[in-house]
């Protein structure tokens, strides 16, 4: 699948449409989502142009892969989740149900989460 520069997260990245901000650095950008499914519900994205996790662990230049999972953790132990612990969730492709197709990790905390998949 190619990478669409205008899906909603590329548009983000760019300044286009806002967001509530977390974190920010060279490889990667927090933000609020939009409709919470937990007390804390954070995305992080790639600076990158990356459809999802499959094109991302392709094709992403080690530097980035590093610098984007050290961010994510960071966004995760800043909003004082690392220790009652969190969930870290990335879809890939239609059975997953990715809607956005810039990759991106949901960081869920807040709450006991309950089991891993629902339904
Ligand atoms: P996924 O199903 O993994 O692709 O998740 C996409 C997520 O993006 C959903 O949880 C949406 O609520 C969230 N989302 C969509 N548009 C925005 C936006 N403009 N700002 C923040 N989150 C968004």
């Amino acid at each position: 699948m190619a990478y669409d520069p205008n899906n909603i997260f590329a548009r983000i990245l760019r300044g286009e449409i806002p967001c509530r901000k977390v974190y920010e650095d060279d490889y990667a950008l927090a933000f609020y989502d939009i409709n919470p499914q937990a007390p804390i519900h954070i995305l992080v994205i790639p600076k990158g142009a990356y459809v999802s996790f499959d094109d991302f662990s392709r094709y992403a230049p080690d530097a980035e892969i590093i610098g984007f999972f050290r961010a994510a953790g960071q966004v995760a132990r800043a909003a004082g989740a690392a220790e009652p612990g969190y969930r870290l969730l990335a879809n890939h492709g239609p059975d997953s149900h990715q809607e956005v197709p810039h990759f991106h990790v949901h960081i869920f905390a807040g709450r006991k989460l309950g089991p891993l998949l629902a339904g």
